[in-house]
C-alpha cells in the first residue's frame, strides 16, 4: 500500500479502525490526545507520534476520529494541528460526525494550502468498526474519492459518495433522525410492554420477526432486557448528534417535529447519569417516567 495515513484519534471507533488499515497492510502514524490510548494500536504494528502536526508532515493521508465541531477545528487548524504539518497534495479525511457548515470552513482553510478534504462520518458503531461493515457517508470532490477508495474499501462495505463537502455529514445527520428516532421508538414498545407484564422472549421474538425490526432492535434489545449498558456509542455523543441536527435544520429553515422530543429525552437519561451509558441508556429516562425497569 503506497498512501501512508494518519490516524489521529483512537478513540472506541479510530482505534479498531486504525487496526483494520494497519491489518490491510498500511502503514500507520497515530496520535491519539490521551497518550495510554495509543499503547494498543501501536502494539499492533503503528508508529506514535508526539502531535497530530507531527502525524500530518508524515502522511500523504490523515485521517480524524474526533468528539465534536470544536475538537475537530482545534485538532485540524489549531496550534500544533493537522493544517500546520500538512503537506500540499495530501488529504485530511474527517470521519467524526460533526457539522456540515463546520466541515465547509475546514475544506476551505485546508484548501488554501493545497490540501483535500473528505467529510467521510460512518454509521455501524463499534461492531461495524471491528469488522470493517461501516456504512460511510462521503462529501468532497469525485477525484479525492476515487484516490481515497481503497482505505473507505477497508473499514466499511457501503461507500456513498453522497456531493460536495459537508453532503457527507448532512447524510449522517439524517442518518442519525432516522437511527435514534429508531431506537426511541423500541425503547418505548418495550417499556409499553414490560409494564404490562409482557415477556421478553416473546417480545424480542415478535419484532425481529416482523415489520419492527431494525439494527436498533436487533443490536439493542436484549442489552436493554439484559440491563447492558456498556457503551459501543455513548448517549453524550447521541445528543451532541442530535444537538448538530437541530442545528442544521434551523439554518435550512427545517422544522422538525419529532427529533426535539428524542433529544429532551436523552437529555433527561444524561441527568439520570446515563452520559457514558451505550445509547440503550436512552431507556433510563422512559423507565422513570414510567415507573419501571424493562429488563428479564
Ligand atoms: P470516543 O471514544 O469518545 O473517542 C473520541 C476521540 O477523540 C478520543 O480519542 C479523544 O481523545 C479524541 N478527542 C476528542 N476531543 C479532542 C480534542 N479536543 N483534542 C484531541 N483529541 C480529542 O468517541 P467515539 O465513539 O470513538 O466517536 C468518535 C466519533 O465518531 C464521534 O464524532 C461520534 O459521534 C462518531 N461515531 C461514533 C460511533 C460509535 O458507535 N461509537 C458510531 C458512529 C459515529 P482522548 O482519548 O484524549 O479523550
Amino acid at each position: 500500500m503506497s498512501e501512508k495515513i494518519g490516524f489521529v484519534g483512537l478513540g472506541i471507533m479510530g482505534n479498531p479502525m486504525s487496526q483494520n488499515l494497519l491489518k490491510a497492510g498500511f502503514s500507520v502514524r497515530c496520535w491519539n490526545r490521551t497518550e495510554s490510548k495509543m499503547t494498543e494500536v501501536v502494539s499492533a504494528g503503528a508508529e506514535a507520534s508526539i502531535s497530530a502536526s507531527d502525524v500530518a508532515s508524515h502522511s500523504d493521508i490523515i485521517i480524524t476520529m474526533l468528539s465534536d465541531s470544536p475538537d475537530v477545528e482545534e485538532v485540524i487548524l489549531g496550534k500544533n494541528g493537522v493544517l500546520q504539518g500538512a503537506n500540499s497534495g495530501s488529504v485530511v479525511i474527517d470521519m467524526s460526525t460533526i457539522s456540515p457548515s463546520v466541515t465547509r470552513n475546514i475544506a476551505q482553510k485546508l484548501s488554501s494550502k493545497g490540501i483535500e478534504m473528505m467529510d467521510a462520518p460512518v454509521s455501524g458503531s463499534l461492531p461495524g468498526a471491528l469488522s470493517g461493515t461501516l456504512s460511510i457517508m462521503i462529501g468532497g470532490s469525485e477525484n479525492t474519492f476515487d484516490r481515497c477508495k481503497p482505505i473507505f474499501d477497508v473499514l466499511g462495505t457501503r461507500i456513498t459518495h453522497c456531493g460536495s463537502n459537508g453532503m457527507g455529514q448532512t447524510t449522517k445527520l439524517a442518518n442519525q433522525i432516522i437511527g435514534l428516532g429508531n431506537l426511541a421508538a423500541l425503547c418505548e414498545g418495550l417499556v409499553f410492554a414490560i409494564k404490562a407484564g409482557g415477556n421478553p422472549e416473546a417480545l424480542m421474538q415478535a419484532f425481529t420477526g416482523g415489520a419492527a425490526n431494525s439494527w436498533m432492535v436487533e443490536n439493542l434489545g436484549e442489552k436493554i432486557l439484559d440491563g447492558d449498558f456498556l457503551p459501543g456509542f455513548m448517549v453524550d455523543l447521541a445528543q451532541k448528534d442530535l444537538r448538530l441536527v437541530q442545528e442544521a435544520a434551523a439554518e435550512l429553515q427545517v422544522p422538525l417535529l419529532t427529533t426535539p422530543t428524542v433529544s429532551n429525552l436523552f437529555r433527561a437519561a444524561q441527568q439520570l447519569g446515563a452520559g457514558t451509558d451505550g445509547i440503550q441508556g436512552y431507556v433510563k429516562s422512559l423507565e422513570a417516567i414510567a415507573g419501571i425497569n424493562a429488563r428479564r
